[in-house]
């Protein structure tokens, strides 16, 4: 097997940042879950997930770079220096990624800080998971109660979570003796790293739970309420503490995020909370004015009034009558934008009284086409 570092396509003088990185990007596209029963991709997940345990360890990777592969040998919890299971590789990865459970690992990366957390006191805790749903333009509106159905890790029932199917069924562990880490002694370096045996837990279940196989924890399918309040966006997400994974060994469940997605309206485009249409009015009605009904967002309508000589284009504000505020603080105003219709398929009629109309026409009746004239004229001069 190669070098560590070629292994993981980084540099020597790689910072922890960019070791992670290549990691984590490498990691996602071996890994077994997405390359289901490809054994090329299970031995370059374990190749690289070796190498990142080496090299994301200051520790470890000091010894590398003086000794090679020998000066880690044993300091790994791969052993002799390559790691033999998928488990060890697993935890490597489950390590980089921040204790996000592998079921939820991909989602991470469509958007979103998920908080991961890691192993640390009082046990592991439970996988973050993503949801996105639709919402349609009227359900963000006026805010509406979904119900998801999502699979969740949960304590088994059978063993309450404890892994055995008894309480003796739970020993101390003997190779770090319950304190979870081990110390190793090499040459000049002590160092102290996770319990390889029972990775960082203390303990080991020598008689596992049938219904969980010493996990503590089985799938579940849950039925989850979520009210979405009115006035939510597309790319906007509620965070659902607890309803994630449970915890492992007493720790804390992870966390449900919800993405929300709003489809597009047929005639309403948003801004913001306000809320943009556009109304189209013939040639005549915007030359004298005219009273239009509008659609308004919450199905009533609203009057707006079109005074005589309104140009193409003219946005017209009505207060109030946009989207409501997320945050329960009033509405957005709906902006009528007028769009004046030129008129065709004229009758020998209408094309005769808009002859005689146009040789009545003068300047004064077209408010732009003198400051346009003079545009032209201090151009041309
Ligand atoms: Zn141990
Ligand atoms: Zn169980």
């Amino acid at each position: 097997m190669s070098d560590y570092y070629s292994i993981l396509e980084i540099q020597r003088s790689a910072t922890p940042e960019e070791i992670k990185k290549a990691y984590r990007k490498m990691a996602i596209k071996y890994h077994p879950d997405k390359n289901p029963g490809d054994s090329e991709s299970e031995k370059k997940f374990k190749e690289i997930s070796e190498a990142y345990e080496v090299l994301s360890d200051s520790n470890k990777k000091q010894l590398y770079d003086r000794y090679g592969k020998e000066g880690v040998q044993g300091a790994s919890s791969a052993g002799a220096g390559s790691y033999s299971s998928m488990e060890e590789a697993l935890r490597t990865f489950m390590g980089a990624f921040g204790g996000m459970g592998s079921d939820s690992i991909f989602d991470m990366f469509g958007g979103g800080d998920f908080g991961g957390r890691g192993a640390g006191q009082g046990g592991r805790q439970g996988a973050s998971k993503r949801v996105n749903i639709s919402l349609t333009f009227q359900e963000a509106a006026r805010g509406v109660d979904k119900e998801l159905v999502i699979t969740n890790y949960v304590a088994c029932k059978e063993c309450g979570g404890k892994g055995a199917k008894s309480a003796e069924g739970i020993k101390k562990c003997n190779r770090c003796g319950g304190a979870g880490q081990v110390f190793e002694q090499r040459g000049f370096f002590s160092m102290s790293m996770t319990c390889p045996q029972c990775h960082g837990e203390g303990r080991m279940v020598v008689d596992p739970c049938s219904a969980c196989r010493g996990n503590g924890l089985v799938k579940e399918k849950q039925h989850v309420k979520v009210h979405i309040p009115a006035g939510v966006d597309t790319g906007m997400r509620l965070k659902m503490s607890g309803y994630g994974d449970a915890g492992q060994g007493g720790g804390p469940p992870g966390d449900l995020y919800v993405f929300i997605q709003v489809e597009p309206h047929e005639i309403f485009e948003r801004d913001g909370n306000d809320l943009l249409l556009d109304l189209p009015v013939s040639f005549a009605e915007a030359a004298l004015g005219c009273k239009k009904e509008v659609p308004s967002l919450l199905a009533h309508t609203c009057r707006i009034t079109i005074p005589e000589g309104t140009q193409n284009g003219k946005v017209f504000r009505v207060k109030g009558e946009g989207f409501p505020n997320v945050h329960g603080q009033g509405k957005g105003d709906l902006l009528v934008k007028i769009f004046v219709e030129t008129p065709t398929k004229l009758s020998p009629r209408m094309k005769e009284l808009l002859q005689e109309f146009s040789q009545l026409e003068d300047s004064t009746n077209l408010p732009n086409r003198k400051s346009f004239l003079d545009k032209i004229k201090a151009f041309f001069v």
